[in-house]
C-alpha cells in the first residue's frame, strides 16, 4: 500500500493554499465543503476567492509564499503553475513534517485528493495514485450508478438510532443482526420512496418489538474448490454469518468470499496431520449457536457425502438449535466434469458408486465384490493412502486390471492435475507421481472417454498427465 487512506476531520482546521488560479479554486472548493479554515496566498486571485473572503470563508494573503506561512497550519496545497514555487512549498513543508499536496505532481505529494462518491455520511474515496486515472474514473462512475441516493439518509437514520440500539442489545453480534434485519426491511423501502418520517417510525417500531435472536447453524457445502461452483445460497449464508467454521478442503479462494468481519475457525488440517476431533467440532457448533451467533459450518464438497454433516446435526438436535443444510457439488461430480470424464454413459457404465477408501474399523470393509463388477464407475474418496490395497482387492475380486482409471488431484482448482492409467498401475502412479491431497480416484470404463471428450469443462492451466486434452473449453 503506497498511501494509507484516512478520513480527516477538517472542520475549522487551518489549511494553506498557495496559488489563486483555477487549479487552486478547485481544491479550495473541496476543502471548504469539508469545513476547513482556508488561508490562500497568491499575487492575484480568481473572483470566487474574493467572494469567499467577503463571506468570511477564506483569508486572502496577497503576495508570495514564504515558509513562515506554514506556521500553525495542518495541511498545505501547492497549486501554482510555477514548478519552482511548488517545489519550494513542498520542500518547506517536508522539512516541517507537514503533509503537502502538489497539484498534478504526484512525487511531490505527501497526501493526495482521491475522487469521491458522496452519499454523506457514507463516503467512498478512490484513487489509483496517478497510475491509472482513467480506470479509477470508470470505477467511480460505475459505483456512482450502483449506489442508490437514499444511502446517505439511511446511514444518517442509523446514526440517530445507534445509541438506543446499543442500549437495547448487548454485544456486537446482536447489534449487527438487528441492523441486518433493518437493512432488509421496509425502512429502506420507505427511504427509497423518499418518506423519511415513515422510515423513522418503522425503525422505532422494529426496535420496540425486537427480541434477542437465537443462534443457528448452517451446514453448507462449499463444493470441491473452484469458487464459481458455490451455490448462490452458500454464498448468501457465507456473507451473513457471524462465524465460519471450516476445514482444510475449503479453498482459500472460497474463504475470500466470507464476510470480512466474520470470525473464522479452522477445525481441520490435512489428512494425517492434526485436526479437531469431530466431537469437539460438534460441541463448538453448539457453543457458538448458544451465544446467539449465526454459524456457517463450511465443508468441502457436499456436507452429506463423506462430510460428517449428519453427526453435526445429531449434536444440534437435542439442544434444539435451528439449522439448515445447503448441498454442495461433491468432489466426484466436480472433479469428473473438470477432468472430462462422464461418471455414467449409456455404453460404458450404468451406475456409479461413491466409496470411501478410509474405513473406520476392520469389518467396515467396502463391498469389493460388487465394486469389482464391470460397467460401473467407482469414485473413491480418501483412497490415495490405500491405493495399493484398493488395486489388489479389486483385481482379486475380478475387476479387469486393464480397467482405465484417473487420479484427480486438486480437482476444479487452478492446480488441478489429472493422471490417467489402468487399474494395474494404480499404486505405482500414486507413488511415482507423488499425488497429494485432496485427490479422488475414478475407476471404470468411462475414463477411456476422457481422451475423446475434449470439449468437457477443462480448466485453463490444469495439468493433464498421459492424455492431454487438446481443446480447452
Ligand atoms: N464432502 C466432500 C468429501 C469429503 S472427504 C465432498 O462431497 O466432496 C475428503 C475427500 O474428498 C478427499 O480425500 C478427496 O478424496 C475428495 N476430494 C474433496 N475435494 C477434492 C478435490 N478438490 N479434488 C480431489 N478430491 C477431492
Amino acid at each position: 500500500m503506497q498511501y494509507l487512506p484516512l478520513f480527516v476531520k477538517l472542520t475549522d482546521k487551518p489549511v494553506l493554499i498557495v496559488g489563486g488560479g483555477s487549479v487552486a479554486l478547485r481544491k479550495a472548493g473541496t476543502l471548504l465543503s469539508a469545513g476547513a479554515r482556508l488561508s490562500v496566498v497568491a499575487p492575484d486571485f480568481a473572483p470566487e476567492f474574493l467572494q469567499w473572503q467577503q463571506q468570511g470563508k477564506a483569508e486572502l494573503l496577497p503576495g508570495f509564499f514564504t515558509p513562515q506561512l506554514l506556521d500553525g497550519k495542518l495541511l498545505v496545497i501547492a497549486a501554482t503553475d510555477n514548478d519552482e514555487v511548488n517545489a519550494a512549498v513542498y520542500q518547506a513543508a517536508t522539512e516541517r513534517n507537514m503533509l503537502v499536496n502538489t497539484v498534478d505532481d504526484q512525487p511531490k505529494c505527501g497526501f493526495i485528493f482521491p475522487s469521491i462518491i458522496d452519499r454523506s455520511p457514507i463516503l467512498i474515496a478512490i484513487s489509483s495514485f496517478g497510475t491509472a486515472p482513467v480506470l479509477a474514473r470508470r470505477l467511480r462512475e460505475k459505483l456512482e450508478t450502483l449506489l442508490p441516493q437514499h444511502l446517505g439518509p439511511l446511514a444518517e437514520l442509523v446514526g440517530r438510532f445507534r445509541d438506543q440500539v446499543k442500549a437495547k442489545f448487548q454485544g456486537f453480534a446482536a447489534r449487527r443482526q438487528f441492523w441486518e434485519r433493518v437493512f432488509d426491511s421496509d425502512v429502506v423501502r420507505q427511504l427509497e420512496a423518499n418518506r423519511p418520517q415513515q422510515a423513522e417510525q418503522q425503525l422505532a417500531e422494529m426496535l420496540q418489538s425486537e427480541l434477542p435472536r437465537q443462534g443457528e447453524v448452517w451446514i453448507v457445502g462449499a463444493g470441491p474448490g473452484d469458487p464459481e461452483l458455490l451455490t448462490l445460497k452458500a454464498l448468501q449464508l457465507m456473507q451473513q454469518a457471524d462465524v465460519v467454521v471450516y476445514d482444510y478442503l475449503v479453498s482459500p479462494q472460497i474463504m475470500e468470499l466470507v464476510r470480512r468481519d466474520a470470525e473464522r475457525i479452522c477445525v481441520g488440517k490435512k489428512a494425517g496431520a492434526h485436526s479437531m476431533p469431530q466431537q469437539d467440532t460438534n460441541a463448538l457448533l453448539v457453543q457458538l449457536a448458544k451465544q446467539g451467533k449465526k454459524v456457517c459450518r463450511l465443508k468441502g464438497g457436499d456436507p452429506f457425502i463423506f462430510g460428517r454433516g449428519g453427526e453435526e446435526i445429531e449434536a444440534l438436535l437435542p439442544e434444539q438449535i435451528p439449522f439448515q443444510v445447503v448441498p454442495g457439488i461433491t468432489a466426484a461430480a466436480g472433479c469428473a466434469a473438470y477432468a472430462g470424464i462422464p461418471l455414467t454413459h449409456r455404453d460404458y457404465a450404468q451406475s456409479v458408486q461413491f466409496v470411501t477408501g478410509h474405513c473406520r474399523k476392520a469389518g467396515d470393509e467396502p463391498d469389493w465384490h460388487s465394486m469389482s463388477r464391470p460397467h460401473q464407475t467407482l469414485a473413491i474418496y480418501m483412497g490415495i493412502l490405500k491405493a495399493a490395497d484398493i488395486q489388489q482387492q479389486l483385481v482379486s475380486f475380478g475387476r479387469d486390471p486393464a480397467t482405465p482409471l484417473a487420479i484427480i488431484e486438486n480437482g476444479t482448482r487452478r492446480e488441478q492435475r489429472v493422471i490417467t492409467g489402468t487399474l494395474s498401475e494404480l499404486a505405482q502412479l500414486v507413488e511415482q507421481q507423488q499425488v497429494v491431497s485432496p485427490a479422488l480416484l475414478v475407476i471404470g470404463e468411462v475414463v477411456a472417454l476422457q481422451s475423446q471428450l475434449h470439449w468437457f469443462g477443462q480448466r485453463p492451466g490444469a495439468a493433464v498427465f498421459q492424455q492431454p486434452l487438446t481443446r480447452l473449453a
